[in-house]
């Protein structure tokens, strides 16, 4: 088995669409960053890469790099899910803490555990998700998502490519 943890914080903006886990919430302001600013997915994907001792997510998609402004963080979470297959891993549960003081998530909850659940290939049963409010902080413009995930071993790790093609049969 392996174990990651991920940690993320972007600010509140206005005039942006507010997207939690791959799902777009109705709110008045959104979360800034380079890409989509989706706290969520960027910590979850930190997590998968450190669990395979990865490079991290700033390393992989440089913010400096125009080619990833305003870009859907599910692209960085499906390489980071493609890492872990390729040394052999699968996702045996995830569980995450979001901290933020407003919009309330537990009533898009479900909705976001359904949404991370399917983006890694695992029941929503085991996506754990608790909202808190940062109390005594001084957040209040600020979401910050910590994120921990536990890999199983699925099979032995992908061999590097060949150079010579074997024919059976
Ligand atoms: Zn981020």
């Amino acid at each position: 088995m392996r174990i990651g943890y991920g940690f993320d914080s972007h600010e509140f903006r206005e005039g942006i669409p507010l997207k939690i886990g791959g799902v777009t919430l109705t709110y008045d302001k959104g979360l800034g960053g380079h890409s989509d600013g989706d706290v969520l997915l960027h910590s979850i994907t930190d997590a998968l890469l450190g669990a395979v001792a990865a490079p991290d997510i700033g390393a992989l998609f440089p913010p400096s790099d125009p080619k990833w402004k305003g870009a859907d963080s599910v692209v960085f979470l499906r390489e980071a899910l493609k890492r872990v297959h390729d040394a052999g891993y699968g996702v045996a549960n995830i569980d995450a803490s979001l901290i933020l003081a407003a919009p309330k998530i537990g009533p898009q909850a479900a909705a976001i555990r359904v949404r991370v659940a399917k983006l890694l290939g695992v029941h929503s049963d085991c996506v754990g998700l608790k909202a808190k409010t940062p109390e005594g902080l001084n957040l209040d413009n600020t979401a910050v998502a910590h994120v921990v995930v536990l890999l199983e071993k699925r099979r032995s790790p992908k061999a590097p490519r060949k150079t010579k093609k074997t024919r059976r049969g």
